[in-house]
């Protein structure tokens, strides 16, 4: 399995992108700005989406997305697996036919571009011999993180979220974990705002990461552009031993 970023950025600016990563060549974990680094021909070989959540940093790349692969469709739909909520809120919000057409029912409703598959917290969703777990988390709406698997590896992705015990219960049950991807949006300075809009910052992601009987390196995304030395140097303050570094575009995992 390979993943490979092509965006981890709490927001845009001079070559950040936000999230939005690439598993194999077929899989996609959020479709915010990074997809846009894609190349048509790579478009084309995506099959399947797996969305954390609604908000516009997770989602942004979707409909422009869906428009480029609108003549490169393999006889079949792209499939989009995520929560009832971010179904509903992309029909009503993106998808309305105001923003964007209905690409569910385009060209015609049997053979459209895309189709949703609803999931809930708890699902395991096989693609081929890759897995994806949806892990319930903390954020300001509707949110799963996805515990992915290929063979004996695992790799986990928070998606947004802050304090709660799901995630690690999840990462826990398994019998390696070989990374963790995980959201740090805001420095210790800003806890009350990270807390509020559903995010951790060091010092609450410390507290957490103490019930991980893993010893995975720790990725640092989803940081506030400008903040993301600050943030890093406060992580590796607090969890001293542990491998601690900052997720980038372009960066790739193998297992
Ligand atoms: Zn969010």
């Amino acid at each position: 399995m390979k993943i490979r970023i092509l965006g981890c950025s709490g927001g845009i600016g001079a070559r950040q992108r936000t999230t939005a990563i690439l598993v194999d060549d077929d899989i996609l974990i959020d479709a915010g700005t990074g997809l846009g680094d894609l190349s048509l021909e790579d478009v084309g070989k995506l099959r399947h989406i797996f969305l954390t959540h609604a908000h516009l940093d997770h989602v942004a790349g979707l409909p422009m997305l869906v428009d480029t692969v609108f003549d490169q469709r393999l006889g079949s739909p792209l499939e989009i697996y995520t929560q009832t909520e971010t179904i509903q809120a992309l029909r009503d919000h993106v998808f309305n036919g105001v923003i964007w057409p209905d690409f569910t029912r385009l060209p015609d409703a049997d053979d459209p571009v895309i189709r949703f598959n609803e999931i809930v917290a708890g699902d395991r969703i096989g693609v081929d011999d890759r897995e994806f777990l949806a892990v319930a988390v903390e954020h300001a709406v509707p949110t799963v993180g996805f515990l992915v698997r290929s063979g004996e590896f695992h790799v986990g992705f928070s998606g947004d979220t802050g304090a709660n015990t799901t995630l690690w219960e999840a990462l826990n049950a398994v019998p390696r974990l070989d990374a963790l991807i995980v959201d740090v949006s805001f420095p210790n300075a800003q806890r009350p705002l990270a807390v509020h809009s559903g995010h951790y910052c060091p010092a609450t992601l410390a507290e957490d990461l103490a019930s991980l009987r893993h010893p995975s390196p720790i990725w640092l995304t989803a940081m506030k552009p400008g903040y993301e030395a600050q943030i890093l140097e406060e992580v590796r303050a607090v969890l001293p031993g542990r491998e601690v570094r900052r997720l980038m575009d372009g960066d790739e995992l193998l297992l």
